[in-house]
Formats: C-alpha cells, structure tokens, sequence
C-alpha cells in the first residue's frame, strides 16, 4: 500500500509541477505580451517621428509674408510669398502707387529703412550673375518682370520666381540670414542696364518674413 501511496505522491506532485510549469509558460506568454505592447510602443514612437517628418515637409512648403511701406511709412500692399515644386509664387495686391511701370525685385537685405530703402541693398544675387533677363549671363534670381500700375494706384498680380526659394539653408533662400526684401522702383526697369535696370528710386519696401 506504501508503494501505491508514494506512487499517488508522484503523480500529485508531477501534476503540480505541470500546473507549476504551465503558470510559468502563461508568465512567459503574457512576458512575450508585454514586449509586445513595447514593440508597439516603440511603433507608435516611429510614427510619431513619421509625423514630425510630415510637419516638417509641411514647414518646407509654407508661406512668407511681406508689408509694403512707402517713403512715408504708410502701407502701400501687401504679398504673400508660396513655395511651389520650382520656386515661389508672389501674390502681389498694392494700392496708392503712382500709375504706370515700375520694376519690381527681391533685395539682398531684409531691411526697410525709409525713405530712400537703400539698407535693402541691391537684387538678390546668389548666383553671382548680371542684372536682367536681356544680358547674356542674366537675370539675378531677385529680377522679375515690371509691375504695372492702373490708374487707381493698385496692382493685383500673381508673380512666379523659379529662381528662388523659402527652403531655409538654400544659397537661394529668401529667408536666408540678413533676410530679403521685395522693392518697388519709381521707373520702369529695362531689364539689361547694370546693376539695377536704371529703375530709380526706390519708393515701397517690405522685408520677406515667415
Ligand atoms: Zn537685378
């Protein structure tokens, strides 16, 4: 009987040791379902880096913003810069300007010091090129075609610039460091007269910013 007693201990305790071994194996399991809520967490982590990379594209194509001020310091218009696939569009709306042409560029300087607007310095020139689209190694990235005045002083005008980007670290950038402005000249600009198209005076200004 001893025998057959000692033989049920066995077994009792074999099944124990099973029970045991199981609990220890769904340990692991639900271990192994831990790392994989970690796993998951750390997926989610990649995404959300995913994400910021999408905001980050999302900063790359983003806007500019420009006030134009005459001699006076009074707005004359406004612009708002789009960065496109090539270049940026210029959407340009004025008002108060004398009617008629006047040249219109991007200056090497985001600043506007009034009246005569030379802190802004001359055409945006990152390419090292000569001024206008009728010389040989023309045009500056900063020259663009003149603004044509109505006569009740406004100018509504989308502008493409392929020359140009607000791509930060770009030699092209027009928010690159020291900034740059958009410039309306008094005169026409004739596209080939050097450095600035003999357009005259400078008579509105208006930084590029963010
Ligand atoms: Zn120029």
């Amino acid at each position: 009987m001893k025998k057959w007693y000692y033989l049920m201990m066995m077994l009792a305790l074999a099944l124990v040791l099973t029970a045991c071994g199981g609990n220890s194996s769904n340990q692991e399991e639900s271990g192994s379902e831990n790392n994989s809520t970690m796993e998951n967490t750390e997926e989610d982590a990649t995404n959300e880096g995913t994400a910021d990379e999408g905001t980050k594209e999302e900063e790359a194509a983003e806007m500019a913003m420009v006030t134009l001020k005459d001699a006076e310091g009074n707005e004359v218009g406004t612009a708002e810069i789009t960065e496109e696939n090539k270049g940026v569009t210029i959407n340009l709306q004025t008002s108060d300007l004398p009617e008629g042409t006047h040249g219109f560029h991007i200056h090497e300087t985001g600043k506007c010091e009034a009246p005569d607007f030379k802190s802004a310095g001359g055409h945006f020139n990152p390419a090292d090129v000569s001024h206008g689209t009728e010389t040989e190694d023309g045009p500056h990235a900063g020259d663009m075609e003149n603004l044509e005045v109505s006569a009740d002083g406004t100018v509504d005008k989308e502008i493409m610039n392929e020359k140009v980007t607000l791509a930060e670290g770009e030699d092209n950038s027009l928010l690159k460091e020291g900034g740059t402005a958009l410039v309306i000249h008094a005169g026409a600009d004739d596209m080939e007269s050097q450095p600035s198209g003999d357009a005259g005076d400078r008579i509105a200004c208006g930084v590029i910013e963010k």
